[in-house]
């Protein structure tokens, strides 16, 4: 495994795998691996001939006032855990590597960027994009490995994508958790132990609203309500959201029909968690319509 630090030397060594016709997966990360992100890089290393890992906390997605200063590293351990993984680049690169100016150009997506997150944290997604279309232009031709963890990130690096022609193919992993239900996130630490106790809330206000979901509930708002309900188990939480909405536009169009995301984000003293999951709202049979225009 090779640690690069520059552009250059990246695109150097791609740029002589692809000629040796060699496939290349990459996993953009902020570091503070863990096993969610390890989820990533088995596939990318299953599927892909060389495996390139990125580790770069981006400045431009956070806010002032979010944890940029504190984000969690550990260097040492993700080169480590690429190691066992079987990575070939872990890249590396410093503030000066990536942005030795101001940065000028920024990419936006502002529709997919707007809802959700987009209300809480508006200049988040514009940083993610801006970030994600540089690395895929140092990367070049790749598969590149996503977290459904961060569902509405995945829908805007897709729309790049394809608004771009960038030539990546993007693969959505599914989410890793603790046994208790919690989403792994390199953000978990922060959480004190009352919190991390309460944390699996999350996961039980989605399962709240899969079950009214799977039962053909189709009114958004009384999902949403079961959502916050079984928030109320981690009174140490503050919503920022609960949500049910159409899982390809992230939005309601009317009553919940075909496939659909669930979505929450709740924030605790230090640590901001979101999770998310999917469900499909059963079709109405025939049968099902009689019994309804035949009923008083
Ligand atoms: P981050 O380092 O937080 O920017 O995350 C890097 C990638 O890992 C993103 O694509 C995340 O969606 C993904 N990721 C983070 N946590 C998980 C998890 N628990 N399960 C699966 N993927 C994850």
């Amino acid at each position: 495994m090779e640690i690069v630090e520059t552009i250059a030397d990246l695109r150097a060594r791609l740029h002589a795998d692809r000629a040796a016709g060699r496939t290349v997966g990459f996993v953009p990360t902020m570091g503070y691996l863990h096993a969610g992100h390890v989820s990533l890089i088995d596939a990318a290393v299953a599927a892909d001939d060389r495996t390139v890992v990125s580790i770069f906390v981006n400045p431009l997605q956070f806010a002032p006032g979010e944890d940029l200063a504190d984000y969690p590293r550990d260097l040492a351990a993700d080169t480590a855990a690429c190691a066992a993984a079987g990575v070939d680049y872990v890249f590396v690169p410093d503030l000066a590597e990536m942005y030795p100016r101001p940065v000028e150009t920024v990419v936006t997506v502002p529709t997919v960027a707007a809802p959700l997150e987009g209300v809480h944290r508006p200049s988040h997604f514009a940083g993610v994009a801006t970030v994600v279309a540089k690395l895929f232009a140092i990367v070049g031709p790749c598969r590149a490995y996503f977290g459904a963890k961060d569902w509405q990130q995945v829908a805007v690096v897709r729309r790049l994508v394809a608004d771009l022609s960038f030539p990546v193919e993007v693969v959505a992993c599914p989410i890793v958790r603790e046994s208790d239900g919690l989403a792994l996130s390199s953000r978990n630490v922060y959480l004190t132990e009352e919190e991390r106790r309460q944390a699996p809330a999350l996961r039980r206000a989605l399962d709240a609203g899969l079950a009214l979901a799977n039962a053909g509930e189709t009114d958004a708002a009384a999902v949403e309500a079961a959502m916050a309900d079984a928030l109320a188990a981690a009174p140490a939480g503050t919503i920022d959201y609960v949500a049910a909405v159409q899982a390809d536009s992230l939005l309601v169009d009317g009553p919940l029909h075909d496939d659909i995301r669930l979505l929450v984000a709740v924030r605790f003293s230090k640590a901001r968690l979101i999770d998310n999951d999917g469900a499909r709202i059963p079709r109405r049979g025939p049968d099902d319509r009689g019994a309804l225009s035949s009923a008083p």
